[in-house]
């Protein structure tokens, strides 16, 4: 069973558990570890709220659930729509920790963007949850809880298509619940999501780049990238002092991607630190010979931030120089600008934080 039971509540959350484990669980009951298939179903497809719902489960299976598991759910604390249709919402959490997600609205689909943790460790210069230090790692199922909320939120005929980690947190700084997640978003008798509807988001943590690499769950992997100098980079984001550009580069390289697949470099444009041609020169030097792709993201000024949102000119030089020389290079303008819901953007109480703790080994 997960090891990541929620601080101040000592039942575990079905949420947590893994179909395996479920069944594994329910074979310890003397049940038949096909109840555990069921349960996925009407957990994650049909959204009971409650074991006694389950109807096609039988008694016996209904109250050794209800002795040993609850049911999880998050509702909004908060939810603020953005004029270009994103909801960003706060959640409130066991220990009554705040956590935030993005559902963002495209044309024909949707797509979540989750937390990973409460806070963030990695220091990056430019980020609001930076700010507030690393607080704890999401349980698996404080993730799984953010997608099923933003489902139960859709519109009418809403098409929930692809989860990105890039919320609060660094995803492979919480590995294993990360990866427990990703298990249960792509069982086919849960949500059953395509593992290439997924893109977990790392700052560049490479020892667990290495590792998500030979899972099973073949999620796509996209790297904040943000400086093309070791000088720049290490500015905005101190893992570049572990983790430098070449060794980055180097374990993007030997990365083994499925096929049809690229790694995406995600690369904020801040006005005079990231965004002249030079720079795109020097970013396409520094990936040559990786299958990759850019997505360039125009920096979202918030209060008291330091560093400044680029000219429109200038974004679109950056961008036209990459396309011009063959890279493929999408232009992000960042959803839920308006209410803060944009990358980089995360923050809750800062009451809750502390001090930023020492990088992973
Ligand atoms: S940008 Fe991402 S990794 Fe860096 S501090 Fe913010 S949440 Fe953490």
């Amino acid at each position: 069973m997960s090891d990541s039971i929620s601080p101040s509540n000592p039942i575990p959350l079905i949420q947590d558990v893994t179909r395996q484990e479920l069944r594994e669980w329910m074979v310890s009951q003397d049940l038949p570890a096909y109840r555990a298939d069921q349960v996925y179903t009407w957990l994650y497809q049909r959204r009971v709220a409650g074991f006694g719902e389950m109807a096609n489960l039988g008694k016996p299976a209904k109250f050794a659930l209800g002795a040993h598991f609850r049911i999880g759910r998050l509702e909004p604390a908060e939810a603020l729509h953005s004029k270009d249709g994103s909801i960003k919402y706060r959640f409130v959490l066991d220990d009554g920790r705040s956590i935030e997600s993005v559902l963002m609205e495209h044309a024909d689909h949707h797509t979540v963007c989750v937390s990973s943790q409460v806070g963030c460790a990695m220091g990056c210069d430019f980020c609001q949850t930076a700010k507030m230090g690393l607080v704890r790692n999401l349980t698996p199922g404080e993730i799984v809880m953010q997608v099923l909320a933003a489902r139960c939120d859709l519109p009418d005929g809403g098409n929930l298509r692809n989860i990105v980690f890039m919320g609060m947190g660094e995803p492979f700084h919480n590995y294993a619940n990360v990866m427990r997640a990703l298990e249960i978003f792509t069982d086919e008798y849960g949500f059953n999501f395509s593992q290439r509807r997924i893109t977990v988001s790392t700052s560049g943590l490479l020892p667990q780049i290495r590792k998500f690499g030979q899972e099973r769950v073949k999620a796509n992997l996209a790297v904040s990238l943000n400086g093309v100098t070791d000088e720049v980079r290490t500015q905005l984001m101190p893992v570049n002092r572990t983790y430098n550009l070449q060794r980055l580069v180097e374990a993007c390289k030997a990365y083994p991607l499925a096929s049809h697949r690229r790694i995406t470099f995600e690369y904020i444009l801040m006005k005079g630190v990231t965004d002249s041609v030079d720079d795109a020169k020097r970013l396409i030097r520094l990936l040559h010979g990786l299958k990759f792709k850019v997505n360039l993201i125009p920096y979202n000024e918030a209060p008291g931030s330091k560093y400044q949102r680029p000219d429109w000119e200038d974004v679109r030089a950056f961008q036209q120089h990459l396309l011009g020389r063959g890279v493929v290079a999408t232009l992000r303008i960042s959803k839920g600008q308006d209410v803060q819901g944009a990358c980089g953007q995360l923050i809750v109480s800062k009451s809750t934080a502390r001090p930023a703790e020492a990088l992973p080994a």
